[in-house]
Formats: structure tokens, sequence, C-alpha cells
């Protein structure tokens, strides 16, 4: 039995996976989200200038200039190593920036995706190892575009768990700083599995979720599902307010 190194769940058997369709749909939507939080995190750099009354005097000096920019989002934005290196001496920050770890991904899935070239005899090599390319460019959003695009080979590697947990680390510390969730529309069904009305589609994943039991549907599965309850919970809806007015009228 093989269980999704992301959340354990048991994977259907013999598919070759390591991750489950709901793990990667969610790293499919962080993926997606990355290049959202960089234009935000860039105005986050400079430290904020305060507020001043109109009319106020001008605020009195101070013993020490202000930084002249915020470290924490510079770490996030500068240049930086993939990996964590040793640090004997613990005074190193451990946060790897995005551009680093993204590009290092996508160096490390290239490195393991194989690739074909035949000989001048026509004998075809399959070898491990290139160099990733986008036609995007080489920044953050075109290494998020290029990871998920390589999700379904990344998912045959047990490699998956760590990518996915890097990467949603990545994506909360975003989060914290730009304060900018992924917008969640409610949906009007009820979850087919558990009967709540909690089904959520999340800006940049594809499935919606239950927010009360974790099922997870496809779009067309929606659409079928809810074509199929919508129809009589509306009518129930309607016969229930008509009741309702009826009682405050005799009333
Ligand atoms: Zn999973
Ligand atoms: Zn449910």
């Amino acid at each position: 039995m093989t269980r999704c190194v992301v959340c354990l769940r048991t994977l259907p058997p013999d598919t070759g996976l390591h991750a489950c369709a709901p793990c990667l749909d969610q790293l499919r939507g962080l993926l997606a989200e990355i290049p959202r939080h960089l234009p935000l995190l860039a105005l986050l750099l400079a430290p904020a200038a305060g507020v001043r009354t109109p009319g106020a005097s001008a605020p009195a000096g101070r013993a020490h200039s202000p930084m002249p920019l915020r470290l924490d989002v510079v770490t996030l934005l500068g240049p930086g190593h993939a990996v964590r290196l040793p640090d004997p001496h613990g005074d190193q920050d451990p946060t790897v920036p995005v551009q680093p770890l993204l590009h290092g991904w996508a160096t490390y899935v290239a490195s393991q995706y194989p690739t074909v070239h035949r000989d001048v005899h026509g004998t075809a090599h399959i070898t491990p190892g290139t160099t990733p390319r986008s036609r995007f460019g080489t920044g953050p959003a075109a290494w998020c575009h290029w990871l998920a695009a390589y999700l379904p080979f990344a998912a045959g590697h047990e490699w998956i768990g760590d990518m996915h947990r890097q990467i949603e680390h990545l994506v909360r510390l975003l989060r914290s700083k730009t304060d900018r969730p992924p917008v969640r529309t409610p949906r009007s069904a009820p979850c087919p599995a558990c009967e709540a009305f909690g089904l959520v589609s999340t800006e940049g994943e594809q499935l919606i979720a239950c927010t009360a039991c974790g099922h997870r549907l496809t779009p067309a599965d929606y659409r079928e599902h809810s074509a199929a309850v919508l129809p009589a919970l509306t009518r129930l809806a309607v016969l229930h307010h008509a009741e309702h007015d009826n009682t405050r009228r005799a009333s």
C-alpha cells in the first residue's frame, strides 16, 4: 500500500505515484499564487514612511537613520542558495529566497527528467539530466509555470514531498508579509460526501474542496452534482419562504 507523501492518504495501487491528486492540485495552486505576491512584496521593500497629520509640524529628528530597506523582504527577493548551507555559528537567515528556491527545484526536476537522443546509427539513448528552459523567461513566474507543467512527472518521485513542503513554507511566508491570502469562493450546492454547505473554490486550484470533510471534486463533477441537487433545494427554499410569509401574515 502506497501513501501520499504529503497527506498520507492511501493512493490507488499500481499508479507509480507518490502524491495524491488533491495534494498535487494544492501544489499547483501554491505555484500559481507565488507570482501574485511579488509586486506586493516589491512595494513592501521600503519601510513605512509613517503617516503625518496635515498641518502638523515636521517630526523631530532621530538619533539614527532608519534602515533604508526591509531586510526580511530583501532576503526573500534577493539572490541566495537553493539549499540551506551549514551554519556553524547560527547567525544566517535560514530563508531560501523565492528565485533560488524555484530555480533550484526546476534544475533538480530537469536533472531527473529522462531525455532521449539518437546517435549517428539511429540508436536511441535515454539519459537523465538537462537544463530547465522556460519560454516565459528566467524569473520566478516562469519557474512557477515550468514546475506546474512538470508536476505529473514530479508526482512519480518521493521528493515531491520535499518540494510540496518547501513551496508551501515559502507561500506561507509570502502571505505573512503581503497579507494577501488566496480568494475563496463558496459554492451553492452542498458537499456530495457529507451534505454540509462547505464547498469552496480556491484561487489557483482546479478542484473544489469541502471545508467540512476535505472531499474534493472537479468543476465538471460539481456542475453535474449541482444540476442534480440545486433545483430541488431551490424549490424547498421557495416553499419554506412562502410558508414563513403566510405564518407572519396570519399572526
Ligand atoms: Zn495527498
Ligand atoms: Zn464534505
